[in-house]
């Protein structure tokens, strides 16, 4: 007899069977890559999220950093983005050679904190910065409409890194829910689909936009800068060719590319999207309760948060971490603030500057939180962290 000692991850992904045949079909099919099937799953996704546009990409930092050459980042342009995210939503300003600046969260919200963000603007002469990255975090949706005021008022672009909330919304100042990734009001918005996300495609990422101009660059930016619409081309008639090989490269592009089969999986999981997460937010019912009268601190339940991470705060997260790995348990802290990486040390950030992040990092913890979580295994979870003495 075998002993199936289980562990329970923070997060991760589940394949169906009719994943695993829309897989196959593609793989039969003619195209492997830029075929029909990604065509489909940008189509489906942008209804999903309730955008117009919708570009498929390679993975996430993929799209983060098509989204900064779309808005012209390069050694001149300073950016503003959270501490608590992961390294990606800063990193793509630096792909583009700009420059990352920091505000501190919301300590209730763990959300880049919209107060923080105007008084570092107002510190500067308007047009000093020029973009803000606003972060989902956990599953939480910012308040965009808020944002977008602001931003305006600054003369910034806004990128919305909506990787954890796919499905997530806020409630706008008319009381109407403002799904993440719409485009009424970032001017890009991004999306994982990195097997601990919502949607698992292996590695993938998706771009929202509302915006067709930049919707258009962010096409000829994926594929190598090249162009074969002939209604597009640049160079003068006597040298575009009737040929049908012709094409132009117009712009230093990439292969950013996501497969036909990855997209063929990633519209089969979307169909299970809204079931899943009404999962995700019944789980995270049942972790508020379990939690209301112990030492534990939860997270504050917002409304249209898609809670891609339950994130808990304790005072030992050491030993209670350690506590859950002893016990098959594997929770995650999300993150170690970005400021604090030797990589962004080296612009000059240090330990104190954003004092809400670091006391957020201090206690937070990611307990298991995904769709296919079963009520019994998160009871032993509950149960776990409960017997826990530090
Ligand atoms: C996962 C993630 C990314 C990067 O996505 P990849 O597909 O892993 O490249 C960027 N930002 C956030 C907040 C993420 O969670």
């Amino acid at each position: 007899m075998k002993l199936e000692i289980k562990s329970i991850p923070y997060g991760r992904q589940t394949i169906t069977d009719a994943d695993i045949e829309a897989v196959v079909t593609v793989l039969k099919s003619d195209f492997l890559t830029q075929g029909p099937a990604i065509a489909e799953f940008e189509k489906k996704f942008a209804e999903y999220v309730g955008a117009k546009y919708a570009v498929a990409l390679a993975n996430g930092t993929a799209a983060l950093h098509l989204c900064a050459m779309a808005l012209d980042v390069d050694s001149t342009t300073r950016v503003i983005t959270t501490p608590i995210t992961f390294a990606a939503s800063a990193n793509c300003v630096r792909y583009c050679g700009g420059e990352v600046h920091f505000a501190d969260i919301d300590p209730e919200t763990f959300l880049l904190d919209i107060n923080k963000v105007r008084a570092l603007l107002e510190k500067h002469p308007k047009g000093y910065f020029k973009g803000i990255i606003p972060v989902d975090f956990a599953g939480n949706a910012v308040n965009l409409e808020a944002y977008r005021k602001l931003a305006d008022e600054f003369g910034c672009w806004i990128i919305e890194d909506a990787c954890h909330a796919p499905g997530g919304y806020f409630m706008d100042s008319n009381s109407k829910e403002q799904k993440c990734g719409n485009g009424n009001f970032a001017d890009l918005a991004i999306f994982s689909f990195h097997p601990v996300k919502h949607i698992a495609t292996g590695e993938g990422g998706m771009i929202t936009t509302n915006n067709k101009d930049l919707y258009d660059k962010l096409n000829l930016l994926r594929t190598h800068g090249i162009t074969k619409d002939a209604s597009k081309y640049k160079n003068s008639p006597d040298e575009v060719s009737q040929g049908g090989w012709y094409y132009e490269m117009q712009e230093l592009g990439y292969n950013y590319r996501l497969t036909d089969f990855q997209a063929a999986l990633g519209t089969s999981q979307l169909t299970r999207a809204d079931k899943n997460l009404e999962r995700r937010r019944t789980l995270a019912k049942q972790y508020d309760a379990a939690f209301k009268d112990s030492e534990v601190v939860t997270p504050s339940s917002i409304n249209g948060n898609a809670y891609h991470l339950y994130v808990i705060q304790v005072e030992d997260r050491l030993g209670l971490y350690n506590h859950l790995r002893a016990n098959n348990i594997f929770a995650q802290v999300h993150y170690v603030p970005c400021h604090l990486m030797p990589y962004y040390k080296q612009f000059g950030f240090k330990k104190g500057d954003f004092p809400m992040a670091e006391a957020y990092y201090d206690k937070c913890l990611s307990i298991p939180m995904y769709h296919s979580l079963s009520d019994e295994d998160q009871a032993y979870v509950i149960e776990t962290i409960k017997n826990f003495k530090s």
